[in-house]
């Protein structure tokens, strides 16, 4: 009887032991979108000061394509010991889960969720090209001009896409979706003028937008944005229903120990609170977050709830 209680608390012991040891060596991030879009982004700041804070290196891995779904099938794959963690999106968590019948993952029961990290707003650009200088000239050229133009954005079925599907809708225009990898391409295409707008997530056409390389029009979200004051929210310009917020929130494969998801949050929330990594984050016109596992959960619960109920309401496809 002793003998066994002892065997077995040496085999608890063991496991603490192994728990507290982790990691003893470098972490692999899995960034579901190519390197310079905003996923990549916030994940290279927030993985370069979670791993000095873990001691250990977090190495980013691109995985892209499929709005974001192939990294995030990936991630769901891995072997759930901590050493694989992916970026979620809400396109990958929030909007993909209901438009692409064949998703190899379920966002809810695939993944331990980790710690949100930050969210963004979305931006409506076009390249200065274009006729409209405004909204309302936006929204009366493409009254006019039904099926005319087209609209690059980071993926079919994401939450680029479908963000200006469904503007498109309570305008009642028509424009082509244009889809690409993920921003940095679709911000390219826009730039050079081969798509003429552009609806993306905050981070990544900020700095065209300074550099007058892009001509913003509006913003998602009920405050203008401290890193361009003068542009207007959509809510100001009459869209008051009209929300669409990005975020980008780390996930491990389902079945990750509690202990290990429990280093991996306060590392990563840690992180984003930083200072420096905060200033970081605000200076490309993010808000860090940094919350809970259990806060996480519920919001990717809330998140993909939300979007199934703007896709079945507006009745939403992906062309
Ligand atoms: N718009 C994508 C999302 O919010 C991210 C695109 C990218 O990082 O390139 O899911």
């Amino acid at each position: 009887m002793l003998r066994k209680s002892c065997a077995a608390l040496a085999l608890a012991a063991a496991a603490l032991s192994a728990h507290a040891e982790f990691p003893d060596r470098p972490i692999t991030l899995i960034v579901p979108f190519p390197a310079g879009g905003p996923t990549d982004i916030v994940g290279r700041v927030a993985a370069a000061k979670a791993g000095e804070i873990l001691g250990q290196q977090i190495v980013v891995e691109n995985r892209t394509g499929a709005s974001g779904t192939i990294g995030m099938a990936a991630t769901a794959r891995a072997k759930p010991d901590g050493y694989t963690v992916g970026l979620a999106t809400v396109s990958t968590h929030g909007t993909a889960p209901h438009l692409f019948p064949k998703l190899a993952y379920d966002p809810v029961k695939d993944f331990t969720p980790i710690s949100n990290l930050v969210t963004s707003p979305n931006i409506l650009a076009v390249n200065p090209a274009f006729p409209a200088k405004d909204l309302a000239g936006f929204v009366a050229h493409v009254r006019a001009n039904p099926g005319k133009d087209g609209y690059a954005n980071a993926g079919a079925g994401g939450v680029n896409d479908l963000g200006m599907i469904w503007f498109l809708q309570i305008i009642d225009g028509k424009m082509n979706s244009i889809s690409y990898r993920g921003s940095a391409p679709a911000l390219t295409d826009t730039v050079a003028g081969v798509v003429p707008a552009i609806f993306d997530n905050f981070p990544s056409t900020l700095p065209y937008v300074k550099s007058g390389h892009l001509r913003a029009l509006a913003i998602t979200g009920n405050a203008r944005n401290p890193r361009l004051p003068g542009l207007p929210t959509f809510a100001e310009l009459g869209y008051r229903d009209y929300d669409v917020t990005a975020w980008y929130g780390v996930v491990a494969p389902a079945g990750l120990p509690d202990a290990v998801r429990d280093k991996l949050a306060q590392a990563f929330a840690q992180a984003v609170r930083d200072p420096a990594t905060a200033a970081k984050m605000e200076e490309a016109g993010a808000f860090p977050l940094g919350n809970t596992p259990a806060e996480f959960a519920a919001q990717i619960r809330t998140e993909k709830d939300r979007w199934q109920r703007v896709i079945q309401q507006a009745d939403i496809k992906i062309q």
